[in-house]
């Protein structure tokens, strides 16, 4: 004899947001519907989940897209969400953490370091939150008959260009060690080719999954057309801000 299943769902009253649901969690807020009792051994069990539960996210996120960007962003917005690093949260805290070690320990050839410069270190993570919007203007335009929102090129904007900023912060050990010489300088450059390749992989991968030697030709052109613009601002912006931020005593 075959056992029957019970397929009956118990509905019950969501602790959080008090609709009815039925399941383990909540349909409409996501809470737990059946919650354990606080105990002090669970909150000691809960204590490394503070620490990975945050790096998991994050992790994730850095693999998935360092492979796969243009698959990782279809994803996102079909609704695979909860698994990935929140994109704004992402680009604070990974332009964040790079403004932290570079202004630790600033990274010349040799020459001093002009006040500019070192402000542009200095405010990175808003240096690149100034540039995303106007990168997602650009994809926005060019792929304007993919129908996506200037919202969802924002987004997706934003993981590349957090993207990218882990790179930075994988080459520092190396910058370290040749901290002082015109080594420095091949690094920015080898940085400079990652970011490109990075880039139009991005886009091949997001707008021709990957098809075609056309679709390759326009991610380039694409990402070498977005470079030479966002140079344009970033330069006009850094110069603004500077003068600014020194007229305000921040700089
Ligand atoms: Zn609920």
């Amino acid at each position: 004899m075959e056992e029957s299943k019970d397929l009956t769902i118990v509905i019950t009253e969501c602790p959080a947001c008090f609709r009815e649901s039925g399941g383990e969690v909540c349909m409409h807020c996501g809470e737990t519907l059946y919650p354990k009792r606080i105990t002090f051994s669970r909150i000691i069990q809960d204590i490394p989940d503070v620490f990975f539960d945050v790096e998991q996210g994050l992790f994730y996120t850095i693999r998935t897209f360092f492979f796969d960007p243009g698959v990782q962003i279809k994803r996102y917005f079909a609704g695979d969400r909860n698994r990935h690093y929140k994109p704004l949260k992402f680009i604070l805290f990974i332009g964040g953490f790079t403004t932290f070690i570079y202004a630790k320990c600033p990274i010349t050839n040799g020459k001093p370091e002009t006040a500019m410069e070192a402000f542009g270190t200095q405010w990175n993570s808003l240096l690149l939150l100034l540039q995303m919007p106007l990168i997602a203007f650009i994809t926005w335009l060019v792929f304007k008959k993919r129908q996506y929102t200037y919202g969802e090129h924002l987004i997706a904007n934003s993981y590349i260009i957090a993207e990218v900023s882990v790179f930075n912060i994988l080459i520092f050990p190396i910058q370290y060690f040749v901290n002082g010489t015109n080594y420095v300088v091949i690094c920015y450059l080898l940085y400079l080719i990652f970011i490109l390749g990075y880039y139009s992989f991005a886009f091949y991968d997001w707008f021709y999954d990957r098809r075609g030697s056309e679709g390759l030709a326009k991610s380039i052109f694409l990402t070498l057309g977005i470079f030479v613009v966002v140079l344009f601002f970033t330069v006009i912006i850094q110069s603004l801000l500077f003068v600014l931020f020194v007229k305000l005593g921040w700089a």
